[in-house]
């Protein structure tokens, strides 16, 4: 833990800032260990603080590694940490802030209290939880090998006639058995036409026979997500939905051959994969990314879309899952979590990928 505050620190000069108000509940587990939801960490070059009130006293001696602790009380949360900032660093201390978390409100105050400057550090406090170290990556090999587990056993128990939210249920409770914290996200199962909305919510809808199902889900372990999106014939589908499907499925094989460390997420992966939707003639089909990353958030860095792409690098974890979609008729969508190795990638999330045709 003490490198991860240790490259945040190398990062502060950069960012022109002598210290950051790390309010991102993912940004201060990953920093300090701390699993609750409402608490900063305040990080300067000599020091690492974390505030916190009384609902979380107890949690916090019992999980935070290498912050000083120091207990809210009488005070907003952000005041306290505005002045305990101020008590480290002296009262004009250039401050950065995580705009993307702070409401309009949070920001006027931040601006009447503190007496220095302000910065907002966007995202790059984030990204430093892009590359994943040996023991992130152990925990989102089992976080994707339970998800590939609950989807085999809840799609080997049949989908015909069966209604959207029982499937995604069944997902929960598979995740639950096999000691997972539970879902990373809410699950998409999406049958017929209703999987033409990429994200769609399971419904009372029951899965009737040559409808192709859309499945994305994902298993929390340790705080780390899995990502998978799989789609399924529930029962013998039409020529026209098994050609969608192999168009799909050949454009998320280039997707994934294009993954390689250096790679950029826009020009390399996105492309590679929806160069193969378009030539099938059904580029405008396909509205969204290629990909994003995941860690403790099932959507973080880096991107790898066709207006944003990042440069990848070894030890990045993420998505490649391009899709087609037809409204009226059907969606198709497949999803694997990838490992970005220096000369490829390495999949976490192993389940077949040829159509399986369910009954
Ligand atoms: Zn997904
Ligand atoms: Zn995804």
């Amino acid at each position: 833990m003490t490198t991860r505050l240790d490259r945040l620190r190398r990062r502060l000069d950069a960012l022109r800032v002598d210290a950051v108000l790390v309010s991102d509940p993912s940004d201060v587990r990953y920093f300090t260990g701390f699993r609750g939801d409402d608490a900063t960490l305040v990080v300067g070059h000599g020091a690492a603080l974390l505030c916190a009130d009384s609902r979380y006293w107890e949690q916090v001696h019992e999980e935070v590694r290498d912050a000083e602790l120091s207990k809210v009380t009488s005070e907003p949360l952000l005041a306290h940490s505005v002045r305990e900032a101020a008590r480290v660093l002296g009262a004009g201390a250039r401050l950065g802030y995580q705009g993307a978390q702070l409401s309009h409100a949070s920001w006027r105050r931040l601006r009447r209290i503190h007496d220095g400057p302000l910065r907002d550090v966007r995202q790059s406090v984030t990204r430093l939880r892009a590359v994943k170290d040996d023991a992130e990556i152990a925990v989102m090999k089992r976080a994707a090998a339970v998800t590939d587990e609950a989807l085999s056993l809840v799609v080997g128990r049949g989908l015909v006639g069966r209604r959207e939210r029982d499937v995604a249920w069944d997902l929960q409770v598979e995740y639950h058995r096999l000691g997972a914290e539970g879902e990373a996200f809410g699950a998409i199962v999406a049958a017929g036409d209703h999987g033409a909305q990429a994200h769609a919510l399971p419904g009372e809808r029951v899965i009737s026979a040559g409808e192709l199902v859309v499945i994305d889900t994902g298993a929390r372990v340790d705080g780390y997500c899995s990502d998978i999106t799989r789609t399924f014939a529930a029962g013998e589908p039409s020529d026209e939905l098994r050609r969608i499907y192999e168009v799909v499925l050949a454009a998320q094989l280039a997707g994934l051959a294009a993954v390689r460390a250096g790679a950029d997420g826009r020009t390399d992966i996105d492309a590679a994969a929806r160069a193969v939707i378009d030539e099938a003639g059904h580029g405008a089909l396909f509205g969204h990314g290629t990909g994003h990353g995941v860690g403790l958030e099932v959507h973080e860095a880096p991107s790898l879309g066709r207006v944003r792409g990042d440069r990848l690098e070894t030890g990045m974890v993420c998505t490649v899952e391009p899709g087609i979609y037809v409204d009226g008729l059907v969606g198709v969508r497949i999803e694997d979590t990838v490992l970005v190795t220096p000369g490829g990638c390495e999949r976490l999330t192993t389940s077949p990928k040829e159509l399986q045709v369910i009954g």
